[in-house]
């Protein structure tokens, strides 16, 4: 059996903790790797590697880290095929969806080659007589990463490529249930010039995330999970006096207008709740149809949705893979089997499916509830499967009341023809990132991602802009080189002449 270690100041370091993790083959139901678990001790050897690159990483010439992060793009172009397939093998995606993945991860390791326009700062001359004002944004330091299953490529690169790029040193603790993708972006990351220490990864559950949390030369936390982990990770680490973002789970809505094209609407909604078994933070899970379009509108989604392939991820002809264990399969099912008690209408039931020559594997088919009540618990609950609720509103407003009183608020989208509706939506609606007729609006990488709400804790969206502020901090220099003709001493407050 494989066996997937930590990488630590520039190699594969085995655990020494004695504790290992199963990672399973979601297809197959097969335990294929175990992962080592980090002890306090390995999560301090990372700290302390990553501590003593900082020393020099964070006063190399952003031409050294750009060539290096130039160079690591390249890499991971050549290797998108390499890494889709590690992705699938361990998450259970199908390999297009693992290779849209890579791609949204590699926007951000460009947006990173072109950190030298993002640093650039601020001047202001003769602010006073001979003073001038420069404001300049320095690395944090040693940064930590804790990131979720479902994109075990993508959200580590969400954080790591950026962090490095400003001068930080960074140790990433990846989901322990897809770890293989991590290691190998360390890998590359080596192979590209990285010098070594600058970018550490560390497997393990909670003990490793908590020895991160307070360890004191630890300086900001980027998290990406559920909301009950973002809530603790940002309330532990913000007590360890650290910077923190910690963003959350979702429950996503569409809001389809009865001026919307009903295909269009339709084929969105599908897409966005079933792709990726609907193992996505950004995927839709609640569709509002408005006044009247309901019945329609739930004909055409089942129409798409009964269509749907679902077999392994390595099939192409695959359209749904497998979810990422069968504990979880057995929640979403739970939350099928119990809609028509909550009163829900169940369109379509995806439980209880198999796949010929794969019965071990994690399977759930698609499924498809109708006039949901907002009380059910398939409505309240992030249940992160191919579920898709319809809820229906009489007016706009309604709609809208229903979005705004969710506890999330990650993304949402709007459907419909009618350009003062939407653009009242985007005003009006309370969630990070807004599509009009776009149902998975994930901004592309130079601007930023986050949620508003339960979906995200801290003030900092990630990438983009924010991601740039985040591993940062500013500092402003107030200088005067005196004229020789200046002198004397004056005890008056600073004022400006
Ligand atoms: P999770 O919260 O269970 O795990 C995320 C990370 O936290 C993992 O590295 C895990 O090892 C660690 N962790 C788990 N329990 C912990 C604990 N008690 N203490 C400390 N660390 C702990 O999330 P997941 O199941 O891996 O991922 C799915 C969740 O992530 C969904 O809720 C999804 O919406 C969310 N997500 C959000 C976004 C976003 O951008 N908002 C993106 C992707 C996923």
């Amino acid at each position: 059996m494989k066996t997937v270690n930590h990488w630590i100041g520039g190699k594969s370091v085995e655990g020494t903790s004695g504790t290992y993790g199963p990672v399973t083959d979601p297809a197959t139901g097969a335990v294929t790797t175990r992962v080592a678990f980090a002890g306090v001790e390995e999560v301090d050897a990372a700290v302390a590697a990553a501590k003593e690159a900082y020393a020099t990483w964070r006063t190399s010439s952003l031409a050294t880290r750009t060539s290096v992060l130039f160079a690591y793009r390249a890499l991971l172009d050549a290797r998108r095929e390499e890494l889709a397939r590690l992705i699938t093998a361990e998450h259970g995606k199908v390999h297009a969806d693992a290779l849209g993945e890579v791609a949204r991860g590699l926007e951000i390791v460009e947006l990173a080659c072109g950190i030298t326009t993002q640093l650039k700062g601020e001047l202001s001359t003769e602010v006073s007589g001979r003073v001038d004002v420069a404001a300049i944004r320095q690395p944090l330091g040693v940064v930590a990463g804790i990131t979720p299953f479902n994109f075990p490529a993508m959200v580590p690169m969400w954080m790591f490529p950026l962090a490095i790029a400003c001068g930080n040193t960074f140790v990433l603790k990846p989901s322990e249930k897809d770890p293989s993708a991590a290691i190998r972006l360390a890998e590359l990351a080596a192979e590209a010039g990285l010098p070594d220490g600058v970018l550490n990864v560390v497997n393990g559950d909670r003990t490793a995330v908590d020895r991160l949390l307070e360890h004191p030369d630890v300086a900001a936390v980027s998290f990406v999970g559920s909301t009950p982990i973002a809530r603790h990770i940002h309330a532990t680490a913000s007590a360890h006096g650290k910077r923190v973002q910690a963003l959350g789970g979702a429950k996503n809505h569409m809001l389809v207008l009865p001026d919307a094209d009903l295909d269009a609407a339709a084929d969105a909604a599908v897409s966005a709740a079933y792709g990726s078994a609907g193992e996505r933070c950004m995927a839709i899970s609640a569709v509002v149809a408005v006044g009247g379009t309901g019945d329609e509108l739930v004909a055409r989604i089942r129409e798409r949705a009964e269509k749907i392939k679902v077999g392994p991820g390595d099939d192409p002809a695959s359209e749904m893979g497998p979810l990422i264990t069968a504990a979880h399969r057995d929640k979403v099912a739970s939350y099928v089997r119990g809609a028509a008690a909550q009163g829900a209408e169940v369109v379509l039931d995806g439980t209880g499916l198999t796949v010929p020559g794969y019965e071990d594997g994690h399977w759930i088919g698609i499924s498809l509830l109708d006039k949901v009540p907002v009380t059910a618990d398939a409505y309240r609950d992030e249940i992160f499967g191919p579920v898709l609720c319809v809820l229906r509103a009489e007016t706009y407003e309604e709609g809208l009341a229903l979005i705004n009183a969710s506890p999330w608020g990650n993304g949402t989208a709007i459907f419909t023809r009618d350009g003062g509706a939407a653009r009242r939506f985007q005003l009006e609606v309370e969630a990070g990132m807004v599509g009009v007729n776009v149902p998975i609006p994930v901004p592309v990488g130079y601007h930023s991602f986050g949620g508003w709400k339960a979906s995200l804790f801290g003030d900092h969206h990630v990438y983009g802009n924010d991601g740039v502020h985040f591993y940062t901090r500013g500092k402003v220099i107030t200088t005067r080189w005196p004229d020789p003709a200046d002198g004397g001493v004056d005890l008056g407050f600073p004022s400006h002449r």
